[in-house]
């Protein structure tokens, strides 16, 4: 049985049955059947079901929040935020469809063979999905891959089973065939055994750790696999901003989600004649941030959605204020029930402690003091991972002229810790292969078919 607890409470929510090796057996073999009928249907219909869907999320927003805020502490205000972005982000998907999956016909000089090329889905995508944005990091896969004709067996994470059975009682209400969404409940197990099948591709979102076992699993069988992984991500502040806002920014920002995002800033590094000062707003504006029950209207910060993640927490302060760091707010759990962690600013810390090295993925800041733009860029590429990185910096040129240095998918002028579908969205290093949104990963799901056709000689 899988227990669904309430991070907040420490209350189970609810038990849930895991599928046997059986179950998901048989659920491959429905998904496959099915996958075969949709791949038949017209673009058209296939659109519909998507469209009927995204209507259904904007209507069912206030229960659909309550999977997010109640099994994985999420606030109430991000909760409603994830689900509308999420129903915009499905426009993407539905104008671009179309366009991708074109034939196209290629120009052959006379007397050569005319060549095109088709798109032809996948078949049966396996979707194994993380919990922090379940709504975000599912539809990036399982929308495009159902509006070009796959079917998609789909695992949520153990600890977003709510949400994942949430998406599918709306998807079958659309009048999309039940198989062609199929959910398989239950954590790792579960989503090794996923693989056991002859299942066409793997698109992953989740741990560094996982992910690499996906692709030791994949590679005998050459499947196609997409990792979205992990990040470190950095973020440096020249001396020419406005300190007092980016300070005040960045001070929420960083803890959105309580830190568990895969693209939250998790470093900053802080020109030196602007150092002081930013700390100092920094830090006042992370201890105001309201650290209360996810429910709560005012609440910017609820408790981390898995509890081993406090551990880590607790060993990454241990580790930094051992080789030299100070702790300006927080540094560790709060009393009582529930996985409350507060916002946490470092500071004298290196690239030696593993706060600077390691994703935290929690409400965990270091922040270090630089020289210049060259000590800056150094730092910023000194990392395992490449998923963001962000200047805050007046000078346009100068912030291109580091961005252009920086060997990440996505990099940031100004902002941070945003996801754009017109973007693909993409790690480089240990924080992924491949690409989603964007056309990109629209064209992700589909294979090419290279035509060659000579008419017969005359007879
Ligand atoms: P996780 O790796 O623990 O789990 C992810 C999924 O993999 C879950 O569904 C889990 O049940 C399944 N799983 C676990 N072991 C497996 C195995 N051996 N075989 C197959 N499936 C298995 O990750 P998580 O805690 O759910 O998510 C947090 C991580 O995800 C963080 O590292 C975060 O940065 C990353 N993430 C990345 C992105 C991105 O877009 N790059 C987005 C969201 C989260």
């Amino acid at each position: 049985m899988l227990k669904v607890v309430n991070p907040a409470t420490e209350e189970v929510i609810q038990e849930l049955p895991t599928d046997t090796p059986g179950d998901i057996a048989h659920k491959y073999a429905l998904c496959s059947e099915a996958q075969k009928e949709r791949a038949e249907k017209p673009v058209k219909e296939k659109q519909e079901d998507i469209k009927r869907f995204q209507a259904l999320l904007g209507a069912n927003m206030q229960h659909l929040a309550e999977t997010l805020y109640d099994p994985l502490g999420k606030p109430h205000k991000e909760s409603e935020v994830e689900i509308a972005a999420t129903a915009d982000r499905i426009d993407f998907f539905l104008e671009h469809c179309s366009k991708v999956m074109e034939t196209e016909y290629i120009n052959t000089h006379e007397g050569a063979p005319e060549e095109m090329i088709t798109y032809e889905p996948l078949g049966v995508v396996a979707n194994i999905s993380a919990w922090n944005y379940p709504y975000f990091v599912g539809t990036n896969v399982f929308i495009p891959a159902l509006l070009t004709g796959n079917a998609v067996l789909y695992k949520p994470s153990e600890y977003a089973t709510l949400t994942g059975l949430a998406i599918a009682r709306l998807l079958h209400a659309t009048g999309l065939p039940h198989h062609a969404f199929t959910v398989v409940v239950g954590g790792g197990k579960q989503g090794a055994e996923i693989l056991n099948q002859p299942v066409d591709a793997v698109f992953f979102t989740g741990s560094q750790h996982t992910g690499l076992k996906i692709m030791e699993s994949a590679a005998p069988k050459l499947m196609k696999v997409q990792l979205e992984l992990g990040g470190k991500d950095p973020a440096y502040i020249s001396d020419d901003v406005d300190v007092e806002k980016v300070a005040t920014d960045l001070g929420r920002d960083v803890f959105y989600n309580a830190g568990q995002s895969c693209c939250a800033i998790e470093r900053l590094y802080v020109h030196e004649k602007i150092f002081d000062n930013f700390v100092d707003t920094f830090t006042k504006t992370a201890q105001s941030l309201v650290v209360a029950h996810p429910k709560g209207h005012d609440t910017d910060m609820g408790p981390l959605a898995r509890k081993a993640q406090l551990e880590t927490l607790k060993n990454q302060v241990n580790d930094a204020t051992k080789k030299g760091a100070t702790i300006l707010c927080g540094g560790k759990k709060l009393g009582g029930k529930g996985n409350y962690f507060p916002p946490t600013v470092l500071v004298d810390v290196n690239h030696n402690m593993t706060v600077m090295k390691h994703e935290t993925f929690g409400p965990i800041i270091g922040i270090q003091k630089v020289a210049n733009d060259t000590e800056a860029i150094n730092l910023m590429n000194d990392t395992d991972y490449g998923l963001t990185a962000a200047v805050f910096c007046h000078d346009k040129n100068r912030a291109s002229t580091i961005l252009k240095t920086i060997n990440a998918g996505t990099v940031y002028w100004n902002c941070c810790d945003r996801v754009s579908p017109q973007l693909p969205w993409t790690g480089r290093k240990l924080s992924g292969v491949g690409a989603t949104l964007s056309q990109e990963g629209i064209r992700a799901f589909l294979q090419p078919k290279a035509w060659h056709l000579k008419p017969p000689a005359p007879v």
